[in-house]
């Protein structure tokens, strides 16, 4: 497949931002673009990271929401949600711009000032008068300080994959993801024994449903609560009779528990080395410096959108910043 023009639009990233931007550019009449996804669909992050039947909140974090710009959600079932943007991007006309299975790992702008995109051998090299990067901040989930023991690393997760019915776990972590991974484990009824562990002693950062749930959970004993304790470290079962051997936790408290697993549910990292390759001028958390209004980034004609930008990032939020995004590039086109 090889390309002989330039794009007006590249668009990195098809999760929630890089859909709604080709969306919206395309309702801008804005035509030549293309979505570049590195996994085999859309929403992969999403596919991956939500349980199944999670129910989709608009008020994410404990914020509210208003949408700006014309790409929309209504409170669903993960599953639900999934066919909504399959439905969105099929009926918008763009399902053709978007190119699965091409990890991109940078944007450097040529002497023409045009934006050359490196993907793989396939595509080639990439031209775009414009680019968005919309490639979210969960490709590497935030890790505790300490060392993960070789022995116990396939116990220690950070989603619901692994768990297997019956199973002791621990979830560590005090936003929603950690509520949810906690309370979605009881309630997929298959015998888990789960311990929600957050350093804080309480819980602060969870939407009110969330939060309401949890400590329901709590008070019914449905989950055991280990709040208000951070974790020292976690070792291998000495001599263990299964393999790999369990996780033993050592909670700064000085008190031990042992688990089967331990699900970290502590939020991602913005992909610091991709924005740097782009010499995109990060703040302090190695976030990209944006204008808010734009999203453009110190580099003119380049925007970072969704995730990629905050920590505190949400479905409608990537959302609207993809239409502060379009509808500027729009004016500048
Ligand atoms: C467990 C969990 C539950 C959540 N629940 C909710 C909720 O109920 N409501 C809500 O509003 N928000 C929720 N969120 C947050 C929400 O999912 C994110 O804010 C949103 O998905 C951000 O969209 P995004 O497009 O910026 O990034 P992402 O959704 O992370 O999408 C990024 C996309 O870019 C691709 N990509 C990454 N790197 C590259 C690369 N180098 N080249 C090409 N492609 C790349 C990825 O594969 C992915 O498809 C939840 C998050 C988690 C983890």
């Amino acid at each position: 497949m090889s390309f002989d023009k330039v794009f007006d639009i590249a668009i990195i990233g098809a999760g929630p931002g890089g859909i709604a931007s080709a969306i919206e550019a395309k309702l801008k009449g804005l035509d030549k673009i293309i979505v570049l996804e590195k996994a085999d669909n859309h929403s992969d992050m999403i596919r991956k990271f939500y349980k199944p039947g999670k129910r989709v909140d608009k008020d994410w974090q404990g914020k509210k929401f208003e949408f700006e710009g014309n790409v929309t959600f209504e409170e669903c079932s993960k599953e639900e949600f999934l066919e909504q943007m399959d439905k969105k991007i099929k009926d918008a006309g763009v399902e053709n711009k978007f190119k699965y299975n091409h990890h991109v790992y940078g944007v450097k702008k040529n002497n023409e000032g045009i934006f050359e995109i490196g993907s793989d051998h396939e595509l080639g090299i990439i031209q775009a008068k414009k680019v968005i990067i919309a490639i979210g901040r969960m490709g590497k989930p935030n890790k505790p300080s300490y060392k993960f023991p070789a022995k116990i690393k396939p116990r220690l997760n950070f989603n619901l994959d692994k768990v297997k019915p019956g199973e002791k776990v621990l979830v560590v972590g005090g936003g929603d993801t950690a509520g949810e991974y906690a309370y979605g484990l009881v309630d997929m009824n298959i015998g888990c024994d789960v311990t929600l562990n957050y350093r804080r002693p309480e819980i602060v950062r969870m939407n009110p449903t969330n939060k309401e749930i949890v400590e329901r959970y709590f008070k019914e004993g449905k989950i055991k609560s280990k709040l208000g304790v951070d974790i020292e470290k976690v070792e291998p079962v000495e001599n263990d009779d299964v393999t790999p051997p369990r996780v033993k936790v050592f909670y700064k408290d000085g008190t031990t528990d042992v688990f089967d697993r331990v699900i970290y549910a502590l939020g991602g990292t913005s992909p610091v080395d991709f924005l740097k390759n782009c010499n995109i001028e990060l703040n302090e958390w190695g976030e990209p410096i944006y204008n808010e209004e734009t999203m453009e980034t110190n580099i003119e004609g380049l925007y970072t959108i969704g995730d990629v930008v905050t920590s505190q990032g949400s479905i409608a939020l990537a959302f609207n910043h993809a239409y502060r995004a379009i509808n500027d590039i729009a004016k500048k086109l």
